[in-house]
């Protein structure tokens, strides 16, 4: 049973928000197939111009006032604001979706394309990752100039075309205002469209929703080792198999650093009041001072918990092999690996590479970090700046704990996967990934890149006040 909106307050704000039209626009937006396309030239670019077309009908405002760029299928809105002392804001996201895996079409209860709405949800591929906060955004800013708001502070509206797959859009996008010269004062992106029990970090009964201020990298290593082969009875010298399977192990045993971040240190000393459980009440009671101080001990007690660990360190998993024998008195010739990185802020694809050939080298083993597919950690943003207190200030309003009627704290956190956000650190110090748009764990792990993919009406209409509420405190 959904109940994500036990958190939510001040529902009743902006009562003239129709929530029926709001609904059938976001099923609208949701039934137009948006699908990434394994390559650029593989993607239907004709369902991205009729979600344009869709967006021009139905916020006409926000398309006449703002100035227009097509950056390849990406869009970018500029909404010129009065005051030009003022740094521009960013909202942003991405308007393509993943398919829906091939033979579970069958598994969802209405159409992925359908647009479906009823009375509790509006459903479809896209539907929480993330056409709601993209639709969403437009609502808000045509909701602000449909009443005559006027901007002092500039607002670009960015996105992009490919998140799931290239990132192209964004980084063309991204590129583009760096050579402008643009200086964001901040950007926000998607999140985990999650509240969290903080009960994993020794803080039971506390709740609280994540601010993505960093990204772990990604990177995939292939060691590959050749032989001849031959009839088993004879493996002088070994299989390559064998010489893998070695590989393997040294690579997938070797202890990257354990490190306490400054992403965890940050996180924690939000989280630090509400710590009641040892060993990390006593080792974060004092707040910042006594996690910098204690710093190693914290990392040692994340590195044993399974939930926490890929926050303070480099994790090495093995996931693909190739090239096996098909018979078991056939020796197999050549044979492949692939090992998948995610990488902490502060380590290289550089450093990964560098390290795998020193650990695998002496066997004759080939390694090659695929670069098409791996990038390095993204920086860290900031939260002590402009950007994460309008957050903070309109989460407290519309996000509280039922029992002590206080605000959710924001906790900075660091996020495992890559999302366009980081295409915009050239220009941007506080790329803050955080969704307004809540859903239930369950809805989450079942929906995102999943099945039955939809979001409860309740949760959609009170992302969107939240979003008119930033337009107010942040534009205005
Ligand atoms: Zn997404």
């Amino acid at each position: 049973m959904a109940d994500v909106w036990r958190f939510f307050s001040h529902e009743d704000d902006y009562p003239d928000l129709n929530e029926d039209e709001l609904c059938q626009r976001l099923g609208h937006a949701l039934s137009i197939p948006t699908v990434d396309g394994p390559t650029h030239d593989g993607t239907d670019w004709a369902a991205f111009d009729e979600l344009e077309e869709f967006f021009r009908r139905a916020y006409p405002y926000v398309f006449e006032t703002a100035e227009v760029e097509k950056v390849d299928h990406s869009l970018m809105l500029t909404l010129h604001g009065s005051d030009q002392t003022l740094r521009p804001a960013m909202f942003m996201g991405h308007m393509d979706v993943v398919p829906v895996v091939a033979g579970t079409e069958g598994d969802w209860t209405h159409d992925p394309f359908g647009g479906y709405v009823d009375g509790e949800y509006v459903w479809g591929r896209g539907a929480l990752d993330m056409t709601d906060q993209v639709v969403g955004v437009l609502e808000a800013v045509e909701y602000a100039l449909r009443h005559g708001w006027e901007f002092r502070r500039t607002l670009l509206v960015c996105l992009g075309q490919d998140e799931e797959t290239l990132q192209s859009g964004a980084r063309a996008m991204g590129r583009l205002l760096e050579r402008r010269g643009v200086r964001l004062e901040f950007l926000l992106d998607e999140g985990d469209y999650d509240v969290v029990d903080a009960s994993v970090y020794g803080a039971p009964g506390c709740h609280c929703m994540p601010v993505g201020l960093a990204e772990k990298g990604y990177a995939d290593v292939v060691l590959t080792v050749r032989s001849a082969g031959g009839h088993s009875s004879n493996p002088f010298g070994g299989t390559s198999l064998a010489r893998l399977a070695k590989a393997i192990d040294r690579v997938a045993s070797d202890a990257w650093p354990v490190e306490l971040i400054d992403v965890d240190r940050t996180m924690l000393q939000t989280l630090a009041p509400h710590i009641t459980q040892e060993p990390l009440a006593s080792l974060t009671a004092g707040g910042r001072a006594a996690i910098d101080a204690n710093a190693d001990a914290i990392a040692r007690v994340f590195a044993a918990t399974p939930a926490l660990y890929p926050l303070v360190t480099t994790t090495v998993a093995p996931t693909m092999i190739e090239g096996s024998s098909q018979q078991s008195n056939v020796m197999p010739q050549d044979m492949s690996a692939t090992i998948n990185f995610r990488i902490l802020p502060g380590t290289t694809m550089d450093d990964i590479e560098a390290r795998v050939h020193e650990l695998v080298d002496d066997l004759g083993v080939e390694v090659l970090l695929d670069r098409s597919v791996s990038n390095g950690p993204s920086h860290t943003s900031r939260s002590d700046g402009v950007g994460f207190a309008l957050l903070e200030s309109v989460a407290s309003r519309y996000f509280c704990d039922p029992q002590t009627a206080e605000p959710l704290p924001l906790v900075p956190s660091l996020e495992s996967g890559a999302t366009d956000a980081s295409m915009y650190e050239g220009v941007c110090d506080a790329c803050l990934r955080f969704s307004p748009f809540v859903a239930d764990a369950d809805e989450i792990e079942r929906g995102v890149h999943g099945t039955n993919e939809r979001i409860t009406r309740r949760s959609y209409l009170q992302g969107i006040r939240f979003l008119i509420r930033l337009v107010q405190e942040a534009l205005l």
